[in-house]
């Protein structure tokens, strides 16, 4: 099975674009869902986050999110020791997912491949490119979300004009150039590199 990845910062419209290729009859793995699900489901993991940062970052199963990001933003060391436990759960969840799928090729979704080292783990990546004023519109638009807090997380990401010369196809979604044939002919070239 092709192996497709899909990135771009945050509010380029990957979600969006997922959907597109989702209609088509593509299955998407979601990491940043599966991360977040594994956070209140799995419960060694939940036992090593503990041990982590502290009991009171959990309620029972359920993570205290405001807690856990107060601690993880402010304090790099900690954001690496967590990635450092979610991502290999996060990794046999993908492939364990991966191995229920039939469909010529899988997207997996993703806005910190480069950043985060898992790029290798991937075939041929997709990048979906909007510039950031745009970016920063949508998902203030999306909500509930601040300013502050976007522009946070885009500086904490690579820049997505440095990121797309990493991606191996780029769909440009800058509200003026029409995403739905790009992705049609994309898909196209997909399922014949599939074969
Ligand atoms: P990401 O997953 O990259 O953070 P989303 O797909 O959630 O981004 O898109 C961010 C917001 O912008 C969403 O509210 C989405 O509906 C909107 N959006 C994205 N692409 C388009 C588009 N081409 N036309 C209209 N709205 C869009």
């Amino acid at each position: 099975m092709l192996q497709v990845g899909i990135t771009g910062g945050i509010g380029s419209g990957k979600s969006t674009v997922c959907q597109v290729f989702n209609t088509l009859g593509i299955p998407v793995f979601k990491a940043d869902d599966a991360a977040k699900y594994l956070m209140s489901h799995d419960e060694a993991l939940i036992e090593q986050i503990k041990a982590l940062l502290g009991n009171e970052s959990y309620h029972g199963l359920v993570p205290d999110r405001q807690k856990i990001g107060a601690i993880i933003f402010n304090d790099p060391q900690k954001l690496q020791q967590i990635n450092a436990l979610v991502h290999p759960a996060t990794v046999s969840y993908y492939k364990n997912w991966l191995i229920q799928q039939k469909a010529p090729y899988v997207l997996k979704e993703a806005a910190i491949f480069f950043e985060s080292g898992t790029a290798q783990e991937i075939e041929l990546m997709i990048g979906v490119y909007a510039p950031a004023p745009l970016r920063i519109d949508r998902v203030l638009k999306r909500g509930p979300m601040t300013r502050e807090r976007a522009e946070s997380i885009m500086n904490q990401q690579m820049n997505d004009e440095e990121k797309m010369k990493l991606c191996d196809y780029v769909i440009v979604n800058d509200d003026k150039t029409p995403v739905i044939p790009q992705v049609l002919h994309l898909h196209a070239t997909l399922l014949h590199k599939a074969k």
